[in-house]
């Protein structure tokens, strides 16, 4: 029986993962460069973190958790996005202790899990890029982080994408836009989708995050959270855009942007591709401060704030630039061997000592003619060949073949003990490059 992968899933295959892991290491460079370090947590939690946490009016806690009870009885929930479960390491763990740096820069990179009906750009299971910072209510730190991941997408040649920023202040002002909220949509609920009739009941800021054309009318015209915010969030707001101003940074201000999550405080902010690939807009790194979660999570109080982009439409949007990521090196060399039993023996001491010379080597294991492992060689893109004979056995020596010129040269067997003979390899493959180029 043939089985098929889960509805909204993918295979990663070696085509593919290639770019995933040049990804990953450039942004593990940037991140290296802003401080972060990497944390690993569990791939699932108790389901009332994430209800808690990411707040029960979320679209990804009422809607979309994959949740399940185990064989304890336990709620468990596989992890819809990596912030609650970093806030819980981070309680649980006590990096707030006094051993540990101010502010703390974490981040991780993972797969993430939400039952959505799967399109272009969204999966059931999908990875995200995150990171968090502990300890610092400074706008500095919000503008840097915003800049990083600016700067992560120019590393990798993404270009056209727009920074949108908005305040959503502090619970008190919240809450008198709430009120707002609430007057204005009142009189159009019946207008409103189904969802967003529930939303005006429990959390009327959820509309303004709705996908829905038929909400879309009413939104625009709704209150701005600008409007109801106090001092210091104004003033919050206003040294963040100062900062992005003094570096030239361009940005925009969007009043209606609330985000999916609940835990958000003072600036959000989103990174947006207008790429065709989404049909739509699109937004490829969201994040912002959530300054209460922490101690609604039993932690002291400490101003916190993140991002997490999506892997999958950074490389949607980077295929459909065009951007090709460099491919990982190919095959240094590939062992041929030419004659019978104790060919392949000596082919096969031979390749586990270039192996480990360092170099990327491989052979035949199917007792194939040399037309077919000359095949097999340029297949894996092999950078040259070495030639095993019999004669060339005797002698104790073998033939190298450069593959892009054609060139041969011979070296002794005996060479491959060297310690420095990748080296000396790499100088002979470079010689016999050249001599070409010459003629
Ligand atoms: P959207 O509004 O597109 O549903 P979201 O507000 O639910 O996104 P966040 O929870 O803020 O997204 O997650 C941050 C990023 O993770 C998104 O900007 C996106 O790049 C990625 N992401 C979220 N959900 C999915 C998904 N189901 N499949 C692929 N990527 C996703
Ligand atoms: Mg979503």
């Amino acid at each position: 029986m043939k089985h098929q992968k889960p509805k909204g899933t993918a295979d990663i295959l070696p085509s593919e993962s290639f770019k995933w892991q040049y990804i990953e290491n450039v942004s593990k460079e940037v991140l290296d460069t802003y401080g972060f370090h990497e944390v690993r947590t569990p791939m699932f939690e108790d389901y009332e973190l994430f209800q808690r946490g990411v707040g029960e009016t979320s679209d990804v806690v009422s809607k979309e958790m994959y949740d399940f009870y185990d064989k304890g009885d336990r709620h468990i929930a596989l992890r819809p996005e990596g912030t609650a479960s970093v806030v819980r390491a981070y309680v649980e763990n006590k990096l707030y202790g006094p051993e540990h740096n101010k502010p703390q820069k974490l981040y991780y990179i993972g797969p993430m899990f939400r039952y959505e009906n799967p399109q272009g750009g969204r999966m059931r299971q999908f990875h995200q890029l995150g990171v968090e910072v502990f300890g610092s209510a400074s706008p500095q730190t919000d503008v840097e982080v915003m800049l990083m991941a600016v700067e992560l997408f120019e590393k990798l040649g993404l270009q056209n994408l727009k920074l949108v920023i908005n305040s959503l202040g502090d619970v008190d002002s919240r809450k008198l836009y709430h009120q707002a909220l609430v007057d204005y949509f009142q009189p159009h609920a019946d207008q409103l989708s189904k969802d967003s009739q529930k939303r005006l009941e429990k959390n009327p800021l959820r509309i303004l995050d709705s996908k829905e054309k038929q909400d879309q009318q009413f939104v625009e015209g709704a209150p701005e959270i600008l409007d109801y915010l106090d001092e210091d969030s104004k003033d919050h707001l206003e040294a963040v855009c100062l900062l992005l101003d003094d570096l030239d940074i361009e940005y925009t201000v969007d009043p209606t942007m609330v985000r999916g999550l609940d835990y958000y405080t003072d600036t959000v902010f989103e990174i947006m591709s207008d790429d065709k690939v989404f049909g739509n807009i699109t937004t490829i790194c969201a994040g912002g401060r959530y300054d209460n979660l922490v101690s609604d999570m039993g932690g002291p109080e400490t101003p916190a704030f993140g991002f997490a982009l999506g892997l999958e439409r950074v490389l949607l949007t980077l295929e459909s630039l065009g951007v090709e990521l460099p491919r990982p090196q190919s095959l240094d060399v590939y062992v041929v061997g030419i004659g019978g039993e104790n060919v392949r023996q000596a082919a096969f001491k031979i390749v586990q000592q270039l192996r480990q010379a360092g170099l990327k080597a491989d052979k035949d294991y199917l007792d194939r003619k040399p037309k077919a492992q000359f095949k097999s060689a340029d297949r894996l893109n092999a950078r040259s060949v070495m030639i095993l004979g019999e004669e060339e056995l005797e002698e104790g020596s073998v033939s190298i073949k450069e593959m892009t010129q054609g060139r041969q040269d011979k070296i002794a067997l005996e060479d491959l003990e060297r310690a420095d003979f990748a080296h000396r390899f790499e100088d002979k493959l470079n010689q016999l490059t050249e001599e070409n180029g010459e003629d």
